[in-house]
């Protein structure tokens, strides 16, 4: 595991810091830093200030910006945005999330226009996060933020990219997606002159780290309620719209799908409220349904579990080791599920043969680079000094994107010298 400095306090609430707020008499668009009076302000609820307004709509075992233990760079506090919404926006203004539209979730772009990218799956993921935040009281922003940053680690052609990195690099560490996330968000982004990476906080990197030591977070203090909850997301977002998009495409037929107590129960609500449905309105209610039934469950076997300890800090329920999750029935249906998307959708022949070209593609060019370091772009052959030349092709290979990934290949198997591309 990542071992982090927790050194900052600048973005805890300090006596003498300086705050963004509106001058009394001022248009409401005017604002310019003040210095704060405490004795002021412990009188007064201003909404605009982030503990204020996280104190009035938080619950206590929400993760609170007061209690950030910082940055490993520390930095002063922003004039309106607390730490979390400042990491969603570096996080949503990064390189890496932006070449999240050109990496493909299950299906690739030659399979149609419908289907998910690993971009909008990741918005997806988002929304529903944040849906359940709200909904529990916990830290919307923190939560946002993790969701947002969740896959930006995955490297072109889904699972099966991450199979050859992982197979290639495996005498030097293997690869992971969500370690891997880590290495974007600390190292390679370049977006501040003063150091490499984000800076984000130990928050959402201790989050991301609990990612991918899962193993490790089953047992013992468990992660903050807003990592929990973006995991939860994320599988109950990529249930729903794979079934959506195997439909569309034909991979899956109603009535084997049908057979799944989830579905069969989703059928019904769908017929009873609509009748008889046209196929793809009748798809897409049936997703609706889908997603409704996870989200609702999960919120009312959470709900239940809060309930008993209302008044306890973050730090205190970790410590204890809650853990939300599904009910027990919903999770036994949701595990049938993921079992028949395995099976039918993610070993569907149309897309083993379209995974196993990609493999090949991406795997020539992982042993091609680590034996012709000197094709790299300069970044990454200087990065090879530091990290070794296998981690440092990995690394250029996992940032990027498909149809990048494509060209790459290409430019290095007809042309026999000259760097390639920087992404
Ligand atoms: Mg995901």
């Amino acid at each position: 595991m990542i071992a982090f400095c927790f050194c900052s306090v600048y973005e805890k609430l300090t006596d003498g810091e300086t705050y963004g707020r509106r001058k009394p008499g001022i248009g409401s668009g005017t604002t310019e830093p003040v210095t704060r009076d405490v004795a002021t302000l412990s009188m007064m609820i201003d909404l605009r200030r982030v503990d204020d307004r996280e104190h009035l709509l938080l619950a206590s075992y929400a993760m609170h910006s007061r209690d950030t233990a910082g940055r490993m760079r520390p930095e002063l506090a922003h004039g309106y945005r607390g730490p979390y919404a400042r990491d969603r926006d570096r996080v949503l203004h990064s390189s890496a999330f932006r070449r999240l539209s050109g990496k493909m979730q299950v299906f690739t772009g030659e399979m149609g226009e419908y289907h998910r990218t690993r971009l909008t799956h990741t918005l997806e993921v988002a929304s529903v996060a944040r849906t359940i935040a709200r909904t529990l009281r916990l830290n919307e922003d923190l939560t946002e933020t993790l969701a947002l940053l969740h896959d930006i680690g995955h490297p072109p052609y889904g699972h099966c990219g991450e199979d050859v990195l992982a197979e290639v690099l495996g005498p030097w560490g293997g690869f992971s997606h969500n370690q891997f996330a880590i290495t974007i968000v600390t190292e390679l982004e370049q977006r501040y002159t003063d150091f490499p990476g984000l800076n984000l906080t130990m928050e959402v990197l201790s989050g991301q780290d609990t990612r991918a030591h899962k193993a490790a977070a089953t047992v013992g203090r468990s992660a903050l309620l807003e990592v929990q909850i973006v995991d939860l997301a994320d599988s109950i977002t990529y249930d729903a719209h794979d079934v959506d998009d195997a439909l569309q495409m034909g991979m899956i037929e109603f009535g084997e799908l049908a057979k799944l107590n989830i579905i069969a129960r989703t059928s019904e609500q769908v017929q009873r409220r609509y009748g008889n449905l046209p196929l793809n309105r009748r798809r897409q209610a049936l997703v609706h349904e889908l997603v409704d039934l996870q989200i609702g469950d999960l919120l009312s076997a959470s709900t239940e579990l809060l309930h008993c300890i209302e008044g306890q800090s973050s730090d205190e329920i970790r410590g204890a080791g809650l853990r939300l999750g599904h009910s027990t029935e919903v999770a036994q249906e949701r595990a049938e599920l993921e079992a028949y998307l395995f099976e039918s959708v993610y070993r569907h022949p149309r897309l083993v043969a379209i995974r196993e070209a990609a493999r090949s593609r991406l795997g020539e060019l992982l042993e091609g680079l680590i034996e012709r370091p000197d094709r790299l772009p300069l970044r990454f052959r200087t990065r090879g000094t530091e990290v070794g030349t296998p981690r440092s092709v990995g690394d250029y290979l996992a940032g990027m994107t498909d149809r990048f990934c494509d060209a790459q290949h290409l430019y290095f198997t007809t042309h026999p010298v000259g760097p390639l591309t920087d992404w």
